[in-house]
């Protein structure tokens, strides 16, 4: 395995408000990045010489962000192909009046998109809380490689905090899966939200 991996440009604000939920953002101009050791998570199934994960949940928590400055539920998500970005996706539910607009099924959309194909099997998704049971679902049907979230959702959450959706004894498809990463921050985001709205 000699794929070669860059990290995600982090020093532009690459995710401009979209005109259209599913063309915003297009796929992102990469930069080299040092080799960085990894894999010293509870996961499997990353290439020896990937960017950390923490790169791709930073992008994540940006479209947070983007997410909690248009009033919405701050989760954001990305889709990243062989060391690059494919799909980014923000809560739009309010906006879109859409209550399948989740971040990780825009950003899903968008790969798909981007790719060419339904089926994305190569690709992980960074999301910064745990899916609930429309996107595990949907994380299943696009036979995602693996996932990697932030922060558990005890009320809602369908990796192992209410529901097992993702690696349900019952269902074929099996994706490698790592929580935690950069769980704080993740779970900050959405906590300030909420208190401030009360
Ligand atoms: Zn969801």
């Amino acid at each position: 395995m000699s794929r070669k991996f860059s990290a995600p440009d982090l020093s532009s604000d690459s995710c401009k408000p979209p005109p259209n939920p599913l063309k915003y953002c297009g796929v992102s101009i990469l930069l080299p990045l040092p080799k960085t050791p990894v894999g010293d998570g509870p996961t499997t199934g990353e290439p020896p010489n990937a960017p950390p994960d923490e790169l791709w949940m930073e992008e994540a928590l940006r479209c947070a962000q983007r997410a909690l400055e248009a009033g919405e539920v701050p989760v954001g998500a990305v889709a990243v192909c062989e060391g690059r970005i494919i799909g980014r996706g923000w809560n739009r539910n309010i906006a879109s009046s859409d209550p399948t607009a989740h971040a990780e099924i825009i950003a899903l959309r968008e790969a798909g998109a981007t790719v060419g194909n339904h089926r994305l099997e190569e690709c992980e998704l960074f999301v910064t809380i745990e899916p609930c049971a429309m996107c595990a679902g949907a994380l299943v049907h696009a036979r995602i490689r693996r996932l990697v979230y932030g922060a558990d959702d005890p009320k809602a959450g369908a990796v192992r905090s209410v529901v097992q959706i993702v690696n349900h004894p019952q269902l074929n498809h099996k994706i490698a899966v790592r929580s935690g990463v950069l769980a704080g921050r993740s779970a900050e985001v959405l906590q300030s939200f909420f208190k401030n709205r009360r």
